[in-house]
């Protein structure tokens, strides 16, 4: 089994591995601090340095964890460094925790769901669903978001037990049939705000989000709203 350092540690930037298989264009790690992908956050990108070679990561693959490489692969058993793409991860994670802050302040606040939503490094689309949804209440939860990362609250992540999960439906925002195959449950927790079940990076505390803006406003029905929002610094 890989290890995944980025579940820990998402300020992980550089961390030194084995070679266990290599099949162009992918390469296997036995650690990695590169995030696959799911959940809406997209796979890191980076550098593989081995010898004097330093290699392009253009992406992951999400199912097995395959470094997908540009140029030519480092044989099985050889020691390599992974640098990945922090400036970049860094606006993605901020992103992230902004669309959590924005999905606790639409469900709390207003009894707005949030159906999906897909991640870029500074930006992110998010499908929102409620009972006559405006641009106002939008608006109106964009402030609020905005209100909540000026508390600064820490964010923290724990692990939950498959049983004490169960009991806790609030941290249920999607199909619990997802999270039957896992024993332990990662949790991403808000301090003293709001926990989702999340396999994603988040920064440490609210204010590294910086501001949250609304950049495009879509109605795809009277319940049903796209919204895109920009994360810049503050
Ligand atoms: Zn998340």
């Amino acid at each position: 089994m890989v290890e995944l350092l980025y579940l820990d540690d998402a300020y992980l930037v550089e961390f030194e591995a084995e070679v266990v298989d290599a099949h162009a264009p992918l390469l296997y790690l036995d650690r990695t601090a590169f995030y696959p992908g799911g959940g809406g956050q997209p796979s890191d990108t980076g550098i593989i340095k081995y010898g004097d070679s330093e290699l392009k990561v253009v992406g992951m693959e999400r199912e097995d964890f395959g470094h997908v490489i540009e140029g030519e692969l480092p044989r099985k058993g050889s020691r390599v460094k992974g640098i990945i793409d922090w400036e970049r991860r860094y606006k993605i994670m901020r992103t992230h925790t902004a669309v959590h802050v924005i999905s606790g302040v639409a469900y709390m606040n207003f009894g707005v769901k949030i159906t999906g939503n897909q991640l870029y490094p500074g930006r992110a689309r998010v499908d929102l669903s409620f009972e006559s949804l405006s641009r106002e209440l939008v608006e109106d939860i964009i402030e609020s978001s905005n209100e909540i990362i000026k508390k600064d609250y820490k964010v923290n992540v724990l692990y939950l037990t498959k049983e004490e999960f169960i009991n806790r439906p609030d941290l249920m925002r999607v199909n619990p049939k997802l999270y039957e195959k896992y024993d332990q449950i990662r949790v991403v927790e808000i301090v003293g705000f709001d926990a989702q079940a999340d396999g994603g990076t988040h920064v440490k505390s609210l204010r590294e989000i910086g501001k949250i803006s609304l950049e495009k406003y879509e109605s795809k029905g009277r319940k049903n709203k796209r919204i895109y929002v920009v994360v810049e610094n503050a």
